[in-house]
């Protein structure tokens, strides 16, 4: 069906993050005039992949940056999981460290979801803790992953409505798909999860009024799976001839979407804001505030 075309938004996510960042900066340093002690982030890495350790790199200057502390735990691949999580019980038992990440992907054999249930949930930044993976289901107050929780922030951002919209995520992840399905629901959105089984996808897509692409496959949507007027949030990030691409093939949906994140300075920098975010929650709420 032909539809006018229309002005689409790209979301300029590193201007935003760097709003919510001035704001966490400022309540960090009144914290530090009050005489306390800034939060701090602990990050285990385990082995040396590349993109994890630049990952890391940046979450470290984005803590820097707004004066929180940030410590890091690299150790070998070859070390066994009951290392990995001896290391991280530690870091449960010190008292200067607010935050705990453990960056993904594990080596493997390691098990993601053993290591993740080891964290004390009330410095699980990452909300891969059982215990705050079903707070958000039951949805009670918990430590929520953080690209959902960027997500959310970056739709009442834009003001798009999600009361009775009808959201359609693709994928289903316990980091990505599930708990941003989980919020939109909590916002009223009447929400599709769709996944690598997923039949009629593009069907699907053209009835989203919000569109959430995390699927990790090149270009998935393009723009004739977008209804006019859609929101679509690029969560995807993959790499085809050394080039880093999404899983909106954004050029297409141009003219259709009414707002898209480009995969570039999108949704990555609001996730590390959420992770500055988690962690400053995660100490006020460790200090009993
Ligand atoms: P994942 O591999 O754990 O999950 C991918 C999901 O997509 C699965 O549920 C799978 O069923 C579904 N899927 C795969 N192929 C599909 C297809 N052809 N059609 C429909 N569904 C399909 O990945 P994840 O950890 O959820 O991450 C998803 C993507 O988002 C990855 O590219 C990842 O790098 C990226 N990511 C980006 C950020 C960010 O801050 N920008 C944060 C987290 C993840």
């Amino acid at each position: 069906m032909s539809h006018p075309p229309r002005r689409t938004i790209v979301v300029d996510g590193l201007g935003l993050a760097n709003e919510l960042r001035a704001a966490l900066a400022d309540e960090i340093a009144e914290l530090r005039a009050a005489g306390r002690r800034a939060p701090c982030l602990a990050v285990v890495l385990v082995g040396d992949d590349p993109a994890s350790a630049s990952y890391i790199k940046g979450k470290r200057r984005a803590c820097e940056r707004v004066g929180m502390g940030s410590v890091e735990h690299k150790l070998a691949a070859a070390l066994s999981e009951a290392a990995v999580i001896e290391r991280v019980e530690a870091l449960n038992q010190d008292e200067t460290v607010d935050g705990i990440l453990v960056q993904l992907p594990l080596p493997k054999g390691m098990r993601p979801n053993r290591v993740a249930a080891a964290v004390d949930p009330a410095k699980d930044v990452d909300g891969l803790h059982p215990l705050n993976a079903g707070r958000l289901l039951l949805g009670e107050p918990c430590l929520t992953p953080c690209t959902p929780l960027g997500i959310l922030k970056l739709l009442e951002r834009f003001e798009i409505p999600l009361a009775g919209a009808h959201a359609v995520v693709i994928g289903r992840s316990a980091i990505v798909g599930k708990p941003v399905s989980l919020l939109l629901q909590q916002a009223n959105a009447t929400v599709t999860m769709c996944h690598s089984r997923t039949r009629g996808l593009a069907e699907f897509c053209r009835s989203a009024d919000v569109l959430v692409a995390a699927a990790g496959v090149p270009r998935l949507v393009r723009g004739d799976w977008v209804k006019p007027g859609a929101a679509v949030i690029d969560v995807g990030v993959s790499e085809v001839d050394g080039e880093l691409v999404g899983d909106v093939d954004t050029e297409s949906v141009m003219g259709i979407a009414a707002l898209v994140t480009p995969h570039r300075r999108g949704v990555g920098p609001l996730t590390i804001t959420m992770l500055l975010h988690n962690t400053l929650a995660a100490y006020r709420a460790r200090c009993g505030e």
